[in-house]
């Protein structure tokens, strides 16, 4: 552990910039050269932190229960239907687009105006084609969800992990700040269990009693 020079915060010492303020933590005035390696070298390490190893579970300790809540996303078949409407979108973008171009190829024209059609074409078949990839991924992990109850599991990039019960999604996502260093801190999950882990340290890790957490969901949908 180091503490920043300039907001007295403490973190990885592996880190050259302060994650809460961004400013320099290094032993001398660094030049341009060192200043964008010491970068890099800072979001491999916090890449390479990103997801939970073994190692981490390790030394997990027990976590509160407040600091954690399942938050209502909206019903299962509407989610389902929304990926199934984007797959759709996605398939037909890429389709219009290939259609003209390919025709387009096969006209006696420009030269110059064949590479914008193919530059243009290859742009909308690539958005597409992510926008395909990520919700056939969405379609089969709500389907894979919907057969259990509480299997937990990251969906979606940017959300935590879900749940499926009774017909509805919910999203995991915590509600106070770290315990040890007051920053903020996210759900992840591994192997069906969940874990609250501090967003700039992961060694502040918290496992959450499943069992536990279940039973009181259950509580509160109950007394609505
Ligand atoms: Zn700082
Ligand atoms: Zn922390």
């Amino acid at each position: 552990m180091k503490t920043c020079k300039k907001c007295n915060k403490e973190f990885d010492e592996n880190l050259t910039f302060c994650p809460f303020c961004g400013a320099e933590n290094a032993d001398r005035k660094l030049t341009y050269i060192e200043r964008k390696k010491a970068r890099e070298e800072d979001t491999e390490f916090m890449l390479s932190k990103a997801s939970i190893q073994q190692r981490d579970i390790d030394s997990a300790k027990q976590a509160n229960l407040e600091d954690i809540k399942a938050q209502k996303i909206g019903d299962l078949k509407a989610e389902q239907k929304k990926s199934f409407a984007r797959i759709f979108a996605g398939a037909t973008l890429m389709l219009c687009s290939l259609l003209p171009a390919w025709l387009l190829l096969h006209e006696d024209i420009n030269p110059n105006l064949k590479w914008v059609v193919i530059v243009v074409a290859f742009l909308v078949v690539a958005t597409g084609a992510s926008v395909l990839i990520s919700d056939i991924y969405i379609t089969r992990a709500l389907k894979e969800m919907e057969k259990q109850d509480f299997m937990v599991k990251k969906v979606q990039f940017n959300k935590g992990p879900m749940f499926v019960y009774s017909g509805a999604l919910y999203e995991l996502v915590a509600k106070n700040t770290c315990p040890c260093c007051g920053t903020e801190m996210h759900i992840e999950d591994l192997d069906n269990d969940i874990y609250i882990v501090c967003s700039t340290n992961r060694s502040h890790i918290y496992k959450v009693d499943k069992e536990a957490f279940i039973e009181s969901f259950k509580d509160k949908i109950e007394q609505k």
